[in-house]
């Protein structure tokens, strides 16, 4: 079809990914076919493999712990779609929830009762969630908390972290974390001045700057959001007493704390980080892992607060195919099957993965730490504690590529980027570790043999 249309050069675009990365031919075709009708080829920037060099493999399918490209290739996923596949890929129970919902219709533009089911599994979970509103991405979900913070509190000041990601909404991708810190951009062109001025960008992890901003600016704030645990400029978690601190000063200058949990929701345990640390925030959103793999999200919590939305209140927001019947089955279906043993599995598996890849680094002597976040954690290049975004970039981040590319080249899928935190599945099982354990050694000489010059 397509294939024979001129000006594709595919010559080119292979030379070098194959020198680096072995033989990649059909991936690397669908790659520069993409790359005419979608800028970068990609449709999420980090898919596109910037940050560490070489075109992105094409997907074709996955089961349990394993992917297979378009060249016939097969991987261990230690990225799980950034997040929301725990269960492993194409979980019987998940396909079955998503084929029979499919059969009763798409979608409906009028409510249904799975959206109660799917709302009634977030509240039972998070304690301090009282009503949710689904939504379809993390970044709907995080814009439609901020403008409802602002309008509960009259108030138009937005205090966020640097390095933490909200998604790609206007006024939170001030020193943002995720694909803006992989291709190291300080916020983005398009984003207007007033936008961004009422964003103060504070270091994550930094108590005592929120407390001077709010000494400054405290009747100007409406809402604190922070990533209950950082998991976008690498994994950081908050440190001890830092949500609670931050409940705290909002709580004192009546502003709202959002705990933006679309990462770590649902993942890092039952309830996401809340059952970890129990801070509660005034709202809360989600994603990832409450869709099951399809487009759903959700934010939620007081209700006095959630009140305050259209229909009931006058703060507007509103979708299509918010609540789809579709993607609630499959988050609900994923939820459900997310019991005891998944999140014990999830633990496990992260711990034997980190534990795997500290090893292989110290016995080619790189200095590097495993910094976890509940089940999840990313690698950071350096022999300090990392705690703040200005500590991951400090980090000699240029041996990542190589490390990553010789873990991709053995069959092991990280992910693309310093920046990103690593995702288990429950699914991981011996044969998936085998494969890892054989491709690290050489993962770790190649991190170790880097040089800054050439790893961009
Ligand atoms: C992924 C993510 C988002 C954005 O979610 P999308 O569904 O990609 O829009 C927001 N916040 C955090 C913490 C995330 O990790």
């Amino acid at each position: 079809m397509r294939s024979t249309r001129e000006g594709w050069d595919t010559s080119q675009v292979t030379v070098s990914s194959r020198a680096r990365t072995g033989e990649t031919p059909v991936s690397d075709a669908l790659f520069a076919r993409a790359s005419l009708v979608i800028p970068g080829g990609v449709n999420s920037p980090v898919r596109a493999f910037q940050g560490v060099g070489g075109t992105p493999r094409f997907i074709t399918s996955a089961t349990g712990p394993w992917l297979t490209d378009a060249d016939g290739r097969r991987y261990v996923d230690l990225i799980c779609s950034w997040g929301p596949m725990i269960l492993g890929h194409a979980h019987p129970a998940v396909v079955e929830a998503v084929q029979r919902a499919a059969t009763l219709g798409l979608s409906f533009g009028a409510p249904t009762e799975g959206e109660i089911e799917l709302a009634e599994e977030i509240v039972s979970r998070v304690q301090p969630v009282q009503q949710v509103r689904l939504v379809n991405s993390g970044t709907e979900a995080t814009m439609s908390a901020v403008r409802l913070a602002r309008g509960f509190t009259g108030r138009s000041v937005i205090v966020k972290f640097a390095g933490c990601y909200h998604g790609h909404v206007d006024a939170l991708l001030a020193d943002a974390g995720s694909g803006v810190a992989t291709l190291g951009l300080p916020t983005s062109p398009g984003v207007t001045g007033a936008q961004a001025a009422d964003t103060i960008v504070v270091p994550y992890n930094d108590l005592a700057a929120v407390r001077e901003v709010f000494a400054q600016r405290g009747g100007e704030i409406a809402c604190v959001i922070t990533e209950a645990a950082a998991g976008n400029m690498g994994t950081i978690a908050a440190g001890p007493g830092v949500n609670a601190g931050l409940k705290q000063l909002c709580a004192d200058n009546g502003a709202l704390l959002i705990m933006d949990e679309v990462m770590t929701g649902f993942r890092t345990s039952a309830a996401g980080w809340y059952g970890v640390d129990g801070v509660a925030g005034d709202l809360y959103t989600f994603g990832k892992v409450m869709s099951g793999g399809l487009p759903a999200a959700a934010f939620g919590g007081r209700a006095d607060v959630m009140s305050r939305l259209a229909p009931v209140g006058p703060v507007y927001q509103a979708g299509t195919l918010s609540g789809n019947p579709v993607a609630v089955a499959a988050g609900l279906a994923s939820l459900r099957a997310a019991d005891a043993d998944v999140y014990s599995a999830l633990t496990k598996n992260s711990q034997r993965l980190g534990s795997m890849i500290g090893e292989a680094l110290t016995a080619e002597g790189v200095a590097h730490r495993v910094q976890y976040a509940s089940s999840m954690f990313s690698v950071f290049f350096t022999d300090s504690p990392v705690h703040n975004y200005a500590a991951a970039k400090a980090a000699e981040t240029w041996r990542f590529g190589p490390f990553f590319h010789a873990l991709l080249e053995r069959g092991v899928y990280a992910p693309p980027s310093a920046f990103e935190t690593w995702f288990v599945s429950a699914a991981l099982d011996d044969e998936a570790f085998a494969v890892i354990a054989d491709a690290l050694p050489a993962a770790a000489r190649a991190a170790a043999a880097a040089t800054q010059e050439v790893a961009q």
